[in-house]
């Protein structure tokens, strides 16, 4: 099936009367907690975020992961991770629109080109989704590709694929996000929840006088909502300039699958590297992928990182011009990942609780489709107020 990206995406209900609208408390500031805020307040709900942590506008040396985000769109989602959900597709179509005008969303459309190291008609993965991604604005499937980007082919790449794909400036975006929210009449609220939510969900309905709760605390879901499943995948960001001074000013993103292990370590993940430009001149070179490792105080000096670095500059020979002294950060952040896939149901005890996390390396990729589809639940249970609205 030929899917249609560009979609009409918010062709679900908006509420007959606001005035009356239920009030959704989500748990949450990260991408994934505030596009599902947009979403129902773009509908008429009311709601109240409440996070321990926001993102922030400027470099406070404490990211939330949603601001570390290579955040370029994948699909199928993700190199990394094992997501095969089609909730980005509808992402795909809102960051479209949102990419008409960079400067203030923070979403770019760019092409992508993504590489590997076996003949994509002999991976299972990508083949299945190639009648999907020929969809895709400026789709070619073309080895050609790997000598006219001009990659070092000793890396072992014998194919690519490129296409238009959004990507995103997390932090012009993440404040984007805010702002559309609190124009809307968000509630904000810094603080921090402990212990498992169903056992509190009442009293956090009163507190806040909400009678939904959305449970979108990614890594912390593992505490809030019991799930042994959820765990960190350690990754990183390098960040260098991309004003044309050191090589050409690159305006496609590159994404290199399977180049080898980068952490021996670590059995699980898949490695790969990427290449991203990032709002108007920076790079962002990352990768790393280090399942159950939560410890962020990392530097250039930590072995992984340094030939992360180097497999980069290996890969694309004008990055070759960049040493330490040209990193200007380096971002360490830990992938929300969920054994199986993202969780976005209704907690199966407490009815008014509905889980929305454990994204992994695809939660920009995923964030609309799945505010989308909480707030299509949310719709549904209106019909059925006595069994998931208390009386405030
Ligand atoms: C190096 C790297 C590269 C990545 N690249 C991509 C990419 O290219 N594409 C892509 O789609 N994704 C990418 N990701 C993944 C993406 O960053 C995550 O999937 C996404 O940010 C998850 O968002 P979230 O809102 O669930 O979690 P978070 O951003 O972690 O937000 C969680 C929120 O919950 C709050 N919270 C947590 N616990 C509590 C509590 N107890 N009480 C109150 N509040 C609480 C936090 O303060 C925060 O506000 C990448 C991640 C990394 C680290």
């Amino acid at each position: 099936m030929a899917l249609q990206f560009t979609r009409t995406l918010d062709n679900s209900m908006k509420l007959k009367n606001p005035q009356r609208a239920p009030r959704v408390l989500i748990i949450g500031g990260g991408v994934v907690g505030m596009t599902s805020a947009l979403q129902l307040l773009n509908k008429g709900y009311k709601v109240t975020v409440v996070a321990k942590e926001y993102a922030s506008p400027v470099s406070s040396g404490k990211r939330i992961t949603s601001e570390i985000a290579g955040a370029l769109w994948e699909w199928p989602p993700a190199v990394c991770g094992r997501h095969t959900d089609e909730k980005s597709l509808d992402s795909y179509g809102k960051f479209m629109e949102l990419a008409m005008n960079p400067k203030e969303t923070g979403a770019y459309l760019r092409q992508s080109i993504f590489y590997f190291k076996d003949k994509v008609n002999d991976l299972p993965k990508q083949l299945e989704k190639m009648d999907e991604l020929s969809h895709l604005p400026g789709f070619r499937h073309d080895a050609k590709l790997i000598e006219e980007t001009a990659v070092n082919t000793d890396t072992g790449v014998v194919d690519a694929y490129q296409h238009m794909a959004p990507m995103v400036d997390t932090i012009t975006y993440m404040q984007w996000l805010y702002k559309q929210c609190r124009e809307k009449g968000c509630h904000f609220v810094q603080d921090e929840i402990h212990g498992l939510l169903r056992d509190q969900a009442e009293d956090l309905k009163r507190k806040y006088k909400a009678q939904l709760i959305f449970n979108c605390s990614g890594l912390n879901a593992k505490e809030l909502a019991g799930d042994e499943d959820v765990y960190p995948l350690r990754g990183v960001i390098v960040k260098v300039k991309n004003d044309g001074s050191l090589m050409p000013k690159l305006n496609h993103s590159m994404c290199i699958s399977l180049i080898e292990d980068i952490d021996e370590s670590q059995k699980e993940g898949q490695s790969f590297v990427f290449i991203l430009p990032r709002g108007d001149d920076k790079l962002w070179l990352g990768g790393m992928v280090q399942p159950n490792q939560w410890d962020k105080n990392l530097t250039l000096d930590y072995p992984p990182i340094r030939r992360m670095f180097e497999k980069v500059k290996e890969f694309y020979a004008p990055l070759r011009n960049y040493g330490d002294e040209d990193v200007e950060e380096v971002l360490v952040g830990l992938r929300p990942a969920r054994k199986g896939n993202v969780r976005l149901e209704w907690d199966p005890v407490c009815p008014s609780l509905l889980h929305n996390y454990g994204h992994g390396g695809s939660g920009v990729t995923f964030s609309w489709g799945c505010a989308i589809e909480a707030s299509a639940m949310v719709d549904r249970v209106l019909k059925m107020p006595q069994i998931y609205f208390s009386k405030l």
